[in-house]
This record gives structure tokens, sequence and C-alpha cells, in this order.
């Protein structure tokens, strides 16, 4: 467990394989916490990594947070920053891979997880295109299918979820705007240019609309620069404050999961796919 750890490391990695067998003995439930996200377009202003900076940043505030408890610790695992983005294809510097490719990955890493004793994985994702998110849903169905073993998962596009992440996430204009790009100056700001993000213009597009039109590229949603939003209105102090309560989020679902009380939302509207659960 982390406390344990020499240094009080909070990454999986960083273990010898002594201590990743000391830890599935020990009497704080270990949770490892899988961070994903994309590579992809996020405005001329923010990192291609912007949906990692923040599972990461979700992680590792967790984690810090966790470094007493008595009832459970976290540990994060090497991070998959590569998902489903197709919304961005026409932009250069992004990095799609397909359904089958992202199931395939999910499940081996989990069920690996699971054969060897570990039994709290939980998915921290933060790009929130409708066929990612479909398919960390269906990831978790085969693992559970698999293994008997339910994998947590935290659906920020859960309309009881959003409401608590500001207005501009709340109308899905969630895409490089004010919301993403706080986040990003909170936790990794030599990446943002904030010359550039001053200069840009709201976008008020929703997502949750262009989607439910059809459309699946971003040129095509209205979105000419690859975001939505306000972007100019982002701070790192809004960051922070959107970041403690994605933590709070997070260690809640953590803690349903290691008590077999939950922990794995059911999908929100992302996540819903056209031809059933
Ligand atoms: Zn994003």
């Amino acid at each position: 467990m982390a406390g344990d750890l020499p240094g009080r490391s909070i990454e999986y990695a960083d273990l010898s394989w002594p201590q990743a067998e000391a830890l599935l003995s020990s009497p704080r439930k270990p949770v490892l916490l899988f961070p994903v996200g994309a590579t992809e377009p996020h405005g001329p202003h923010a990192p291609l990594a912007t949906d990692m900076v923040i599972s990461l940043g979700m992680c590792r505030r967790a984690a810090a947070a966790l470094a007493d408890d008595p009832e459970m610790g976290a540990l994060i695992l090497p991070p998959l920053a590569y998902g489903v983005t197709r919304y961005s294809a026409k932009f250069p510097g992004s990095v799609h891979i397909s359904e089958e490719t992202l199931h395939n990955t999910v499940v081996g890493i989990c069920a690996s997880l699971i054969a060897q004793g570990f039994r709290y994985v939980l998915l921290v994702n933060n790009h929130f295109e409708p066929e990612h998110v479909q398919t960390l849903h269906r990831s978790i169905d085969t693992v559970q299918a698999r293994t008997g073993v339910t994998v947590g998962y935290l659906d920020l596009t859960r309309r009881e979820r959003a409401a608590l992440l500001g207005e501009e996430f709340r109308r899905a204009e969630c895409h490089a705007g004010r919301y993403e790009t706080s986040l990003v100056l909170a936790e990794k700001p030599e990446t943002v240019d904030r010359h550039t993000m001053a200069t840009l213009p709201a976008v008020p597009v929703s997502l949750v609309t262009a989607i439910g039109q059809g459309l699946k590229e971003f040129k095509a949603m209205g979105l000419p620069q690859a975001y939505n939003g306000a972007p100019a209105e982002a701070s790192a102090a809004e960051g922070e404050e959107t970041f403690a309560v994605l933590t709070q989020m997070l260690i809640e679902t953590m803690r349903a999961l290691v008590r077999g009380m939950g922990g794995r939302d059911r999908p929100g509207f992302f996540g819903r796919r056209e031809d059933g659960p």
C-alpha cells in the first residue's frame, strides 16, 4: 500500500515484485487506479494529452488523500494514453485506436491483474467520445463475464455527475473549453499556451446536440479549432476546485467498490450504445 512503501510511492510500476506480493495481503485494500485518456487535439492552446493530464491529476490527488486511510489505499497503474478518437481525425496530432484494440487492451490488463489476486481495479477516464466510453463499458462487461470481478468506473457523463462539474460541462461544451483547460492549468500549466488561450472566442456548441444530429467530426460539428466552450475564461484556481470535486467523486466510487456496494457507474449519455446496453 502506498503508505507502507519506501518513499510512499503511489505508482504501481515502482513496486518490486515482493512489494506487489505484499500488497495482495495488505489489511488496507489496494485499489489500482487505471488512468485512461486519449492523445488528441484540444484546441490550439491545450496539449494533446489533456484528457490524460486530467485522469492522472485525479488519480494523484485521490492516492494522496488516501495515504493514511485505514480501509483502502490507491496505486496508479501505468496509464493508457490512447483511445477511440475519430472526432478529431482531421486535425494534426490525433492518434486513434480501434474499438477492438481498446477493448482487448483494457480487458487484457484488468484480467491479468485479477488473475494475480487483485480485486479492485478502477478505470479513470476523461475522454468522452461515445464510441470510446461505450467500449470501456463493454470491456468492463467482458471482464465481469470472464472473471466474475467488477471493474470500477466513474462515468462523468451521467447527468447527476455532470451537474456537479459546472455549467459549461453540463451543457456538453466540454472539449478543451473552460472546464478542461482549467484542469490542465491546475495540473500541468506549462503545457497551455496562455497567450493563444486568451484570444479564443467562445464556441457555444453542445456535443450532446451535435452527436444527436449524427455528426461524428469536430469541424462538421462547428468546432473549427477542435474546442468548444470558453477556454479564455479558464483559470488554475477553477481547475483546483474542479479537481477537488472530481477527486471526491473518485474516492466515493473507490469506497463503494471495496465495500461491494457499487463502484461501477451505469453508462451515462455518452456511454450508451444504440444497439443495447
Ligand atoms: Zn478532452
